[in-house]
């Protein structure tokens, strides 16, 4: 691959025109996945998998909600063999969901389950080594060696699998690498990549193509990096087209954890990637089903969207993330300024200070002063609104042209200026003017000239295309093909839709431009969807799922499965209840020993089920508290972090 535009095209077919990626179909039972199957939406039970009457009663609550496939983990050798009773109990009601047997560290047990379902999932992090977080030094022959040892304990399953028309899914996990694989390529996408290669490579040496591959982090950014990263190396090694099962793990909960996976899963979506979904929320499996359904049905009709004009030279990183280089106005922009929020009001009949409350900003009668909160809007969008209220000292406002020239102080507002006005230089702000430009005023030279010796212009910039993800994009690239460094607002407007296809549908659309170091601050409009207490914690979300904006504490729960040692929901929000004014903080909630803290990856502390009733405490990747009784475990945690310095007492008027 030699220019940027052949990289980037290595890993979708087309960075402007929705197609979906062109995979071999591999059959799972009866519900082949690929080729030009639909995006085929799963789960996993939670339940314990010895427990058969619940595994089955489950199973079909998945089914019925949508499920087309259904993992369920497989430990040891016992529930392996009982997965024989579960598919039993489920054929007798008259159910024949293909069933996938989720395997860590233990090759027996996926060997037996082979036999017995249609599908094994191995984590080639752990299928054939145990984790010590060790650096080891390799030589090209003892990494050889290495390889050999993997070939031979894989080799049998492989076989297996063959004989019994069984599918497997190779699917790496950001948390769960190899120390071998930390050792040579370290904690990167390009490490998830081998890591999958390296089991896939042993597979097509034994002709066994029947594979879905995944990637997983938990952070979108670096699972959408080793998702593309893995599809440019299967085209670069001549490897088939596998299908692509998406996820994002430990997404956490609610509404966190509907905005992370959408971020992570919908970016892929866009540009055609993914066979396959699952989202991972520590809620119901069946409560993951309609969400992915949500995420996948948009790309029905998606081909027929409005022409986006091609890109020639695509001047972004797919494979890694930097932030486009962008002049600094006023708080705006310059590569240092977090992404800015504007919030929508211009609707609004009457816009009083009460109204402010829903975008963060709490006004105190007795203390005559304006408290602010992490999840404060920047900027308000009045339109031809205006307030007689003095605003908080860290707010501006953003009015028509018309109605900002008639405000009596120009102190903290700022006019929106059609790319007309703009253009023929109407009276304007000294220090920051909002241009609202669709991808057809980016593709004029004379304004992109006027905007490049402007140090007042910010652009906001919208699209009507049923594509609009891959538009605004066209748009950026244009302004970066030619230099012009304008920051940029994205925006996007929604309406009579419901407060979670808002979450998702706003994730997908800006967390596809923000994982890509695009845009310097976002502004959703709504009309009828959610109120503005949700709009703007929305925006707040999405920022902070793309890691471009941190305002609140973050959660990296496990979905959980029958491995759980602990109601993980439960837990959860107890511990959020506690912690969530701890901005910045990730605590990792893993249901057990097993995977728990390799899956955390980057968790400042973390809470993991050890036993029945007990947990270990972990300050970083280090256990710093062993079999702590349940019952006290949260308020452990809490002194934990006390005494590691990193707490603070919540401020009783931003508490949520
Ligand atoms: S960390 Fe959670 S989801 Fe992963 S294996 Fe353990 S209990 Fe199951």
């Amino acid at each position: 691959m030699t220019s940027q535009i052949e990289a980037a095209k290595a890993y979708c077919n087309s960075l402007v025109q929705y197609s979906r990626r062109k995979t071999i179909e591999v059959k799972i039972g009866d519900v082949a996945m690929g080729g030009d199957n639909p995006i085929r939406i799963q789960s996993m039970t939670t339940i314990d998998t010895m427990d058969t009457a619940g595994s089955i009663e489950q199973t079909i609550r998945m089914i019925e909600a949508g499920c087309e496939y259904v993992r369920i983990t497989a430990p040891s050798i016992k529930e392996a063999q009982n997965l024989e009773e579960i598919k039993k109990g489920l054929k007798l009601r008259g159910y024949t969901v293909p069933l996938v047997a989720d395997i860590h560290f233990t090759p027996n047990a996926a060997e037996l389950a082979a036999r017995l379902v249609e599908k094994v999932r191995v984590n080639p992090g752990n299928y054939a080594d145990k984790k010590r977080f060790e650096t080891i030094d390799y030589t090209e022959a003892s990494y050889q060696a290495e390889l050999d040892r993997i070939r031979a304990k894989f080799i049998p399953l492989i076989k297996i699998c063959k004989e019994y028309g069984t599918a497997m899914r190779i699917g790496t996990n950001h948390g769960s690498l190899s120390d071998r694989i930390m050792s040579r390529f370290g904690d990167s996408p390009l490490g998830m990549v081998e890591s999958a290669l390296e089991f896939l490579r042993i597979c097509e040496d034994e002709q066994y193509y029947n594979i879905v591959l995944s990637m997983k982090s938990s952070n979108p950014q670096v699972m959408v990096q080793a998702y593309r990263l893995l599809v440019q190396k299967l085209d670069e090694e001549n490897f088939k087209p596998y299908p692509l099962h998406l996820g994002v793990t430990e997404a956490g909960d609610g509404e966190d954890g509907r905005i992370k996976s959408s971020v992570g899963i919908g970016t892929l979506l866009e540009d055609g990637l993914g066979d396959t979904i699952r989202v991972s929320l520590t809620e119901e499996p069946e409560a993951e089903v309609p969400v992915a359904y949500e995420l996948a049905k948009r790309y029905d009709k998606r081909k027929n969207h409005a022409v986006i004009p091609a890109v020639d030279h695509y001047p972004i990183t797919p494979f890694e993330y930097n932030r486009r280089k962008t002049s600094e106005v006023l708080n705006v922009g310059g590569g240092h300024h977090v992404p800015r929020v504007i919030a929508d009001f211009s609707a609004k009949n009457k816009i009083t200070a009460a109204c402010l409350f829903a975008l963060g900003y709490h006004y105190s009668v007795p203390l005559d002063k304006w408290n602010i909160n992490d999840v404060a809007c920047d900027y308000i969008f009045m339109g031809d609104q205006t307030i007689d209220f003095e605003i908080p000292g860290t707010l501006g406002l953003i009015f028509n042209h018309q109605t900002w020239l008639t405000q009596k102080t120009k102190e903290r507002s700022y006019p929106l200026l059609d790319a007309q006005q703009y253009s023929k230089g109407v009276e304007a702000s000294s220090t920051l003017n909002f241009i609202p430009v669709s991808l057809a005023d980016a593709l004029n030279d004379v304004l992109i000239q006027k905007l490049k010796r402007d140090k007042t212009a910010v652009l906001i910039v919208e699209t009507n295309n049923e594509h609009g993800m891959a538009e605004q994009r066209r748009l950026f690239v244009e302004l970066m093909n030619k230099e012009c460094a304008t920051p940029v607002i994205i925006k996007r407007s929604y309406k009579n839709i419901s407060a979670e296809q808002l979450q998702l549908y706003a994730a997908t659309d800006m967390g596809g431009l923000l994982v890509d170091g695009l845009g310097d601050g976002i502004f959703l409009s709504t009309e009828n969807c959610a109120s503005d207490k949700i709009v703007n914690e929305t925006a707040f979300t999405i920022l902070q799922a793309t890691r471009t904006r941190i305002s609140k504490t973050e959660y990296i729960s496990c979905p959980s499965c029958g491995r759980t040692l602990f109601d993980l929901q439960e837990t959860t929000a107890k511990i959020r209840l506690r912690t969530s004014h701890l901005k910045g903080l990730k605590i990792g909630i893993m249901g057990c020993i097993v995977n728990g803290p390799g899956e955390m990856a980057d968790a400042d502390y973390g809470y993991v089920g050890s036993g029945p009733g007990k947990i270990i405490l972990y300050k970083g990747k280090e256990v710093v508290r062993r079999n702590v009784p349940a019952a006290k475990a949260v308020d452990e945690l809490i002194d934990l972090i006390r005494e590691n310095g990193d707490w603070v007492e919540a401020d009783e008027t931003t508490k949520n």
